[in-house]
Parts: structure tokens; C-alpha cells; sequence
């Protein structure tokens, strides 16, 4: 997941949608799509009309945000889809969900994907009894993911937990909210990642 500098809600005006960038003030009335939804800057009242190319740019720009990277590492995921058996653009959404930080923040242990990075890189998860600091790491079938056992970062994950208590747990996993360990049953599908966003058009943006 790449750093930003720039204040995020502006990538979710740019994308006239709820990209989900700000944790829990994502769904309150602070948010910035729910106050101004207009492209940011000062021509920013009216959407263009794109052509097929900005439609494709857009697509690509939006799944790129939701989970933070860069160009190149979205350019490193979209190729080994491309490499893999089956259809390329589920491929892609498969590989960007089985993300440890994307795990984490599914897992509701965190509000959002940057806190989700930092908690990675922070040494706060164990797969398979192994601490793993590496966001882009790919969880398998099998895996057990855990948080560490540090006594302030429990406590932190437990209020989490039940502040998102609401939100409805992805299926691909089986979780024991109580020690907060999660095993992947299955590969997530594309359905399971619910993404605001139609992953054909980024095959075409790239296949050009
Ligand atoms: Fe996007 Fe969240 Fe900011 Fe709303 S609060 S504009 S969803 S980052």
C-alpha cells in the first residue's frame, strides 16, 4: 500500500463514490460524498462525460484506491492475474482480497485498509504461528491468521470488534472473535469483495 500525502475524501470526490479510505468516519455524516459529491478543485461542479479510455482509467484509478497501492504494485497483481488460469479481472479481485492488510481489515480488527497496513507492518499478526509484517503478503486456504498477543493491541482489536460488530463478516472465513483467530476456508470470489467497481473494463485499460 502506497503513503499519500493528499487528503483522501479527494479521491473519493474524484470518483464520485464512497471509496471507504477514513475508517469509522466513513460512515458517518462528516463524510465528505455525503456532504460535496463534486469532483474536487475549482472546476470540479460538473462530471465530464469520459470516452471509452477514461471510463477503463477510472475503473482501474477507483480498485487501485480502495486498496491503497501504487501503480506499479497494482501493475505487479494485474499481471500475475493475467498469468493465472481463469478469467483475468476475478483473478485480479481474488489475489488484491487475499492481501494480509485487506485480511485484517476484513476481519474487522481495524476501521480501514491504512490502518489495516500499519497493523501489518507493525508486526501485530501472526500466519500460522509466524509474525508476518508484509501488507502484501497472500494468505492460502488453511492459513490461520492471528492477532499477536500483545496486551495493548487486544484490547484495541476487541473495541474494534465490537464498534463493527454490525458489519457483516466476509464467508471466506471462519473466525473466533473471542481470541481473535481467523482460518481461511475458501478463496475469496468476486462477489465477496462487493467492489463498487467493473474489474473487465481495467483488463482492457491494460491489454491496450
Ligand atoms: Fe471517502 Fe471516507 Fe472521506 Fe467519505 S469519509 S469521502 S468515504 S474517505
Amino acid at each position: 500500500m502506497a503513503r499519500r500525502i493528499e487528503p483522501v475524501c479527494r479521491l473519493c470526490r474524484r470518483e464520485g463514490i464512497k471509496l471507504f479510505l477514513k475508517g469509522i468516519r466513513c460512515t458517518g455524516d462528516k463524510c465528505a460524498i455525503e456532504r460535496r459529491n463534486q469532483p474536487p478543485g475549482q472546476h470540479g461542479r460538473r462530471r465530464p462525460k469520459l470516452s471509452d479510455y477514461g471510463l477503463q482509467l477510472r475503473e482501474k484509478q477507483k480498485t487501485k484506491r480502495i486498496y491503497g497501492m501504487s501503480e506499479a504494485q497494482f501493475r505487479v497483481f494485474f499481471e500475475r492475474a493475467s498469468r493465472a488460469p481463469g478469467a483475468t479481472g476475478e483473478k485480479l479481485v481474488e489475489l488484491l482480497e487475499r492481501r494480509l492488510d485487506n485480511v485484517v481489515y476484513r476481519l474487522h480488527w481495524v476501521s480501514s485498509r491504512s490502518e489495516a497496513r500499519q497493523f501489518v507492518l507493525h508486526r501485530n499478526v501472526t500466519v500460522n504461528g509466524r509474525r508476518v509484517n508484509v501488507p502484501s503478503f497472500l494468505v492460502r486456504v488453511g492459513d490461520k491468521i492471528e492477532v499477536h498477543k500483545a496486551d495493548p493491541i487486544v484490547k484495541r482489536v476487541k473495541a474494534m470488534l465490537e464498534t463493527l460488530q454490525d458489519r457483516p463478516l466476509a464467508e471466506w472465513f471462519r473466525l473466533e472473535a473471542e481470541s481473535m483467530l481467523a482460518e481461511v476456508i475458501r478463496l475469496p470470489k468476486k462477489t465477496d469483495a462487493g467492489l463498487p467497481v467493473e474489474e473487465s473494463l481495467i483488463v482492457e485499460l491494460y491489454s491496450k
